[in-house]
């Protein structure tokens, strides 16, 4: 039976799902824009597949799903990434603390016009910091961990689709870079504590990306803990972190001997990234 665009995307609305969300969905499973969903919605669906499968995707966002896993892409910082339910959906707010990556990198290369910087990337999840930092800092070198290896997996079929070389390795944290230093450290590792309320509205992503032990400060304090062994003198090390947490993330990286310690908001106002700089 034909049913037409618009009548589908009515139901999804009526179950709750965005109008916005609902077209995007449309426009995946029918191959076509967004643009074109708006304005030929009064169009009848005569393939009953297609019909079925759409139907079945509203209903599942309508769950909660992320739009990221229905369609298998999220955009971040200008790149599109792959995402499946292996890797956290990349959020607009890390953009940040790439931002804040890049610029601390195009200073340095004022300073050294022909250095290569190493740039790590810890919990690399989809590869979203470390490709976004390659792709607008070409100059540097990147190397990326997590502990997951369907999320490496994700991450490197992302750094082939967009031709950028990053280096991907095994294990959590620093573990796998023993003996390793870096010009420049990134992570946005999980910092949600268990039982945390929001983590009702997060259930269909990997838990080990979101949450970390006792008050959600576990992985931050082993990053910190491993900086002084893999920092090299004047790099710095920059968190993303919860809105709550910048005072003791600032804490921690003074009692490892990091100085400097400084904070960002997100463009919600939010202290978000925490940075400081090991001195060697
Ligand atoms: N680094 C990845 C991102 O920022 C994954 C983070 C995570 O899984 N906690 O999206």
């Amino acid at each position: 039976m034909s049913v037409r665009i618009a009548d589908l995307l009515g139901e999804a609305q009526a179950a709750g799902v965005g109008r916005a969300d609902a077209q995007r969905l449309a426009a995946h499973q029918l191959g076509c824009s967004r643009e074109w969903v708006i304005a030929h919605d009064d169009q009848l669906l005569s393939d009953a597949r297609d019909v079925d499968v759409l139907r079945k995707l509203l209903q599942r966002r309508a769950a909660g799903e992320p739009l990221a896993y229905l369609v298998g892409r999220r955009e971040f910082h200008g790149l599109t990434l792959l995402v499946d339910r292996d890797v956290l959906v990349p959020r607009p707010e890390t953009e940040l603390l790439v931002e804040w990556a890049l610029e601390l990198l195009e200073e340095g290369r004022r300073a050294q016009p022909t250095a290569s910087p190493d740039v790590v990337d810890l919990g690399t999840g989809s590869g979203a910091i470390a490709l976004a930092v390659k792709h607008a800092a070409p100059w540097a070198r990147l190397s990326a961990s997590d502990a997951s290896a369907a999320a490496l997996e994700v991450a490197r079929r992302n750094a082939a689709h967009l031709g950028l070389a990053v280096d991907f390795v095994a294990g959590d944290w620093w573990q796998p870079l023993a003996g390793r230093r870096f010009a420049l450290a990134l992570a946005n590792p999980p910092y949600i504590a268990s039982g945390d309320p929001h983590l009702a509205a997060l259930a269909h992503e990997p838990q080990r990306a979101l949450v970390a032990h006792g008050d959600g400060l576990d992985a931050l304090r082993r990053i910190v803990a491993g900086a002084p062994q893999h920092l090299r003198a004047g790099a710095w090390l920059l968190l993303e972190h919860g809105h709550d947490q910048a005072d003791a993330v600032q804490a921690m990286l003074t009692a490892a001997g990091l100085s400097e310690a400084r904070t960002r908001a997100d463009l919600a106002g939010l202290p978000r990234c925490t940075g400081a700089r090991w001195s060697g």
